[in-house]
């Protein structure tokens, strides 16, 4: 069944939360510099409210938003899209909304979870036991996660190490990241329960007045769940749709010659290409903004654009992927980031190879890419 697409009845540009909105890079952030503190509740529109919780690190924060909804019997309770890191700050910071906060008194109606990361599903197997409400997810993020937890080996796998030599790590580096073991993901996030309620591409979802429709994007996760409301013009976009940093696109270990980079700008132009140019995203980091259309297609550009850069560099001569660091990144690469810019660099130079513009052979281990 399809909601009537009606007119908003709600103002998309809050004016009347009296906030100046700023314009940056051709987006619209109509709350201005507005962001509610952690654990502080922030009533966005009507049905749909807005928290953060923390996450160590340069990201600092996730945004969680919080849905008017209605328990069977009636009764006034709330939905939770993304759940923040199991870890005490962020418990401390929902057990505050829930017990003293603007929640106190309600329960939640549905836990729901846009992908696998651990920002995003980390306290969701915490927030459905507590309130006994279904988890709603996709089965492939779901699976995923479940999987990640059980994974309780000691060693790091032979894989991973064969992995970072691919990618021309020297011996120490991979020494020190063999030290650092396995099994990271279960400690930032809480079991899941044992079901859950798929969310796949078209699933339509109420939470109180609001009927959400999911699209799933690929590229950043398998299959990345988001959230949206034709007839409000709102869309809670997860990490699929960021306004200022670009969400990261890596080969995973578990695709290792997947070609995630491809998978991303597919979806870049599927939701460039379905989405209202109106709507207000809900991003999981930073501030709630609008001018999809246009955050597209600065996205897809500046990935055009590097692997432009990158293929020119491997016309000069043939590269490892720690060598294409400079075409990609603005900052030098120390260790404490060199996983994620291997995951990148590798999705991209595998972007190349997959669409005939490189290739790479095998030197002791090591992989040597060159343009074609
Ligand atoms: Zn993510």
């Amino acid at each position: 069944m399809h909601a009537p697409i009606k007119p908003p009845d709600y103002e998309p540009l809050l004016a009347d939360h009296g906030f100046d909105p700023i314009e940056s890079d051709g987006l619209t952030y109509p709350l201005g510099e507005f962001e509610p503190k952690f654990g502080e509740y922030f009533e966005l529109m009507p049905g749909i409210g807005w928290t953060r919780t923390p996450v160590p690190g340069p990201l600092g924060h996730i945004n969680n938003w919080v849905l008017a909804d209605r328990h069977a019997d009636g009764s006034a309770g709330f939905a939770i899209a993304d759940t923040g890191l199991f870890m005490p700050q962020v418990i401390e910071a929902w057990k505050h909304l829930f017990e003293e906060g603007a929640l106190q008194g309600q329960g939640a109606t549905k836990i729901i979870v846009t992908h696998y990361h651990p920002d995003h599903v980390g306290c969701a197997g915490w927030l459905a036991k507590r309130f006994k409400a279904p988890l709603h997810m996709n089965r492939t993020e779901w699976l995923l996660t479940r999987l990640l937890i059980a994974d309780k080996r000691d060693g790091v796998p032979q894989e991973a190490l064969d992995e970072w030599r691919f990618c021309g790590w020297d011996q120490n580096l991979i020494d020190q990241f063999a030290e650092k073991g396995w099994g990271r993901f279960a400690r930032a996030v809480a079991e899941l329960p044992i079901g859950h309620i798929r969310m796949e591409e078209g699933t339509r979802l109420k939470t109180g007045d609001h009927q959400w429709r999911v699209m799933i994007g690929n590229g950043h996760t398998p299959e990345h769940a988001c959230l949206i409301d034709d007839s409000a013009k709102v869309m809670i976009s997860g990490d699929q749709i960021l306004p200022r940093i670009t969400s990261n696109i890596s080969t995973m270990l578990s695709e290792p010659t997947s070609d995630p980079l491809g998978e991303w700008l597919a979806s870049i132009a599927h939701f460039r290409a379905a989405l209202d140019k109106d709507l207000l995203i809900l991003p999981a980091h930073g501030r709630p903004f609008l001018g999809a259309h246009q955050r597209l297609d600065t996205l897809a550009l500046r990935h055009n654009e590097a692997l432009d850069d990158l293929e020119q560099g491997l016309r000069e001569s043939p590269k490892r992927v720690v060598d294409s660091f400079p075409y990609l990144f603005k900052r030098p690469i120390t260790p404490d980031v060199i996983g994620m810019a291997s995951g990148e660099a590798m999705a991209t130079l595998r972007h190349l190879e997959f669409t005939g513009r490189a290739v790479h052979e095998m030197k002791d281990g090591v992989a040597w890419y060159s343009a074609i």
